[in-house]
This record gives C-alpha cells, sequence and structure tokens, in this order.
C-alpha cells in the first residue's frame, strides 16, 4: 500500500470537487484505476522517465503514472476547477507531481521536463490533434520527447497507422509514420468514460526514431501533404497545382505519375516531393 491507495475513489473526487464534465474542454473523464494503470504500462518503463501528462482532469491517468513508478509527472490542465483534486494526488508523492495550470496550446515543456521525456494523455479531442501535429513535425529531431502515448477517437487512431491505398491514409498518417513508429495498443468503449462519448477511443503508441525514414524539411512536407489532401479524389498534377506552376515537372523528377492520386502515393514518394519542392514553395 502507497499514499496514493490512501486517495479516495475518482466518482468521490468529482463529487466533492464539483467536476461536472464540460463538453467544450472535451472532458470524457476515465474513473477505473485498473484501466488507467494499464494505460500508462502501454508507454513502456517510467522509472527512469519524465511524464507530460496533458489534461489530467480529476487524475485518473494521473495517478496511473505515478502508481506505475514515473520519476516525475509534469501535468498540464487547463480548468482550473480540477487544481484542487490534483493537489491532493501531488501531496502523496512529495517532489513527483507538478501542475500546470495552462492551456497546452500555449505550454512550452522546455524547463519543465528532463529526457528522457515520455508524453501520456487521455487527450481533450477539441486539441488533441493539433497538439499531436505540432509533436511530429518540429523543425528539428528528434524531438523533445521519446515516446507518446495517446487517447484519441479511434477513426483518428485508424488514420494514423494507416497504410496507402485505404480510405483511412492521409495527412496523419504521413506525418506520423514519417519520423517515429505508430501503433494501436488498446481500444475502449464508450462506457470506460464518464460521461461516455459517442464514440470508440483508441490508444496509439509512438516511438519516436532516431531520424526520419526519408528526409524532408518539416514545413515543406506538411504543405504538400495537406494539398494533395485537400483533394485527394483529384490527380496530383491538379491537386498540387497552387504549390507551384511547374508541379508536371517536379511530380516527374520526383519519379512520381503525374495521374497518381494522393491516397495511393507511399511515404518516400511524398519525401522525394517535398525535397524536391524545398525553396520553390
Ligand atoms: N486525463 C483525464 C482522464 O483520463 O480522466 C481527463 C481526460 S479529458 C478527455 C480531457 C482533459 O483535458 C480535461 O481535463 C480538460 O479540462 C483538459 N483540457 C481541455 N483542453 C485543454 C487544453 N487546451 N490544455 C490543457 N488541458 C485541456
Amino acid at each position: 500500500m502507497t499514499a496514493l491507495d490512501t486517495l479516495p475513489p475518482l466518482r468521490e473526487v468529482i463529487r466533492r470537487h464539483g467536476l461536472r464534465a464540460r463538453r467544450s474542454l472535451g472532458q470524457n473523464f476515465l474513473l477505473d484505476l485498473n484501466l488507467t494503470a494499464r494505460i500508462a504500462r502501454q508507454a513502456g518503463d517510467l522509472g527512469a522517465c519524465d511524464v507530460l501528462e496533458i489534461g489530467p482532469g480529476p487524475g485518473a491517468l494521473t495517478r496511473g503514472l505515478l502508481a506505475e513508478g514515473a520519476r516525475r509527472v509534469v501535468a498540464v490542465e487547463k480548468d482550473r476547477r480540477c487544481l484542487p483534486a490534483l493537489e491532493e494526488i501531488a501531496a502523496t508523492c512529495p517532489g513527483r507531481l507538478e501542475v500546470v495550470a495552462a492551456d497546452a496550446l500555449a505550454f512550452d515543456p522546455a524547463g519543465h521536463l528532463a529526457p528522457p521525456v515520455r508524453v501520456v494523455a487521455n487527450l481533450p479531442y477539441n486539441v488533441g490533434t493539433e497538439l499531436l501535429l505540432r509533436w511530429l513535425t518540429p523543425p528539428d529531431w528528434p524531438p523533445f520527447w521519446q515516446s507518446l502515448t495517446l487517447m484519441f477517437q479511434r477513426e483518428v487512431a485508424e488514420r494514423i497507422v494507416a497504410a496507402p491505398g485505404t480510405k483511412a491514409y492521409g495527412r496523419l498518417s504521413i506525418l506520423a509514420q514519417w519520423r517515429s513508429s505508430a501503433r494501436i495498443v488498446m481500444t475502449l468503449s464508450p462506457q470506460a468514460f464518464t460521461p461516455p462519448p459517442r464514440v470508440h477511443s483508441a490508444v496509439v503508441h509512438f516511438e519516436a526514431l532516431p531520424t526520419a525514414r526519408h528526409p524532408a524539411d518539416a514545413a515543406v512536407l506538411q504543405r504538400v501533404v495537406a494539398a494533395a489532401f485537400n483533394q485527394r479524389r483529384k490527380m496530383l498534377r491538379s491537386a498540387l497545382k497552387g504549390l507551384s506552376p511547374d508541379i508536371e515537372d517536379h511530380l516527374k523528377a520526383a519519379k512520381i505519375p503525374t495521374d497518381a492520386r494522393a491516397e495511393q502515393l507511399p511515404l518516400e514518394a511524398f519525401c522525394a516531393l517535398a525535397r524536391r519542392l524545398e525553396g520553390q514553395i
């Protein structure tokens, strides 16, 4: 038994602190500590790592991370109503939990975390994709994190791990698979959450690769992929026309058929095109 085990059940914490879930903050809380311990274990060995958690809410996953031995957890929460509940957890683990009251989109992890860093979060749906794209596309690589273990709507998780030629394949698949290995490690039904969301959820685990699978500038690759998949049914020579008047020449130079469609093109080809367009767009 540890001091963490003396904390009250999550349902009681929520009632005592009046934490009625707010849809505007994407609040669907996990209450089952066995489940949050399982999610924490998917992140790998936490003992030698600092963990960044976004959106701890009342703290079910935070407790799981601490119980699984995280060296330190930095938990960034926008909803100030959750802070007293989180401070109660911090009091049971002196020096191991730093609670930061902030919007994750405005939070700079530098100075808060020591490497190696793992990011683990049951992300608020409204900011989840935006944060993921930021973590995957910094100009320099490797990033500040070693792994990401993140909850998404199942449909988003499927897009992240999708292969070329499938309906789910798109911008997220390419940017995730370019510099990391990503796999779905758990799926959860709506009933796992309070209140239950309308859709199933899935946890995706990403390990940062030491270098990208193929060289490319992150900003150029993002522009190419966004343009290509904005009009995914069009041939690339039309979909990418807005990027460069000479797009047909660039496609040919990158050995990409000009009548191919974005969803057929492997990661390697997008990177070849991004290299070709660097300094041109
Ligand atoms: N981690 C908790 C759990 O598993 O029960 C809560 C998960 S809930 C899906 C998302 C959490 O993210 C909420 O606590 C919400 O207040 C918080 N949140 C929403 N937008 C945020 C933002 N921009 N920055 C930081 N936290 C945010």
